[in-house]
């Protein structure tokens, strides 16, 4: 199994570390014939204007489109999330496919970040220790989106629309690699 992690900017080397933990390959994504032979892609967390212009200026916008219309396994953290949104409250090179509605910077400026234990049903009774860092919040999902875990109050911090995935927060900075066995779980299935 070959795991590609788009690595334009932001934190993809925490993404690719857990994932070869967990004996999987992975490898940094910059050009669009490396998508070719992937199970599976991670969209890290950054900033996801970078994104939109660099992934724009490498022609990478369509070969990412193609890649989540496939049906293989898309995870969008943080930046990432809003990159794979198909709203995100304003105008910005997206890839454009999660049926969400996210609010960018939802929390705060850099000293807002936070770090919770959040309970994520799908992984068992154990809460995920997330950091959020000048995260995005998912307004609303359209019909399809499951809900993976929720704020107590109510805010949606992580989805799933059949090959997608997208989480708020940052989970590769963290020892707990339950989303990431996740993840893999899905891209073994198909
Ligand atoms: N604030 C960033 C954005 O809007 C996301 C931050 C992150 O990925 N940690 O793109």
């Amino acid at each position: 199994m070959k795991i590609g992690v788009l690595a334009l900017q932001g934190a993809f080397i925490e993404h690719i570390k857990t994932l070869k933990s967990l004996g999987v390959e992975a490898i940094e994504v910059r050009k669009p014939e490396q998508l070719r032979d992937l199970d599976g892609l991670i969209i890290p967390g950054g900033e996801s204007t970078t994104f939109g212009k660099l992934a724009s200026e490498f022609d990478l916008i369509e070969p990412l489109r193609s890649f989540c219309n496939s049906g293989k396994p898309v995870w969008g953290t943080c930046a990432g999330m809003i990159f794979l949104a198909k709203d995100v409250g304003r105008k910005q090179p997206v890839i454009g496919l999660m049926d969400v509605k996210v609010k960018r910077n939802a929390f705060g400026r850099q000293v807002d970040s936070f770090e919770i234990d959040l309970p994520i049903p799908a992984l068992g009774t154990e809460p995920f220790h997330a950091i959020f860092i000048r995260a995005p919040l998912i307004e609303s999902v359209g019909n399809g989106v499951e809900i993976l875990a929720k704020l107590d109050d109510g805010t949606i911090v992580a989805a799933r629309q059949g090959n997608l995935m997208a989480t708020s927060f940052h989970p590769e900075l963290t020892s707990d690699p339950r989303l990431h066995q996740f993840f893999i779980e899905r891209v073994g299935k198909k």
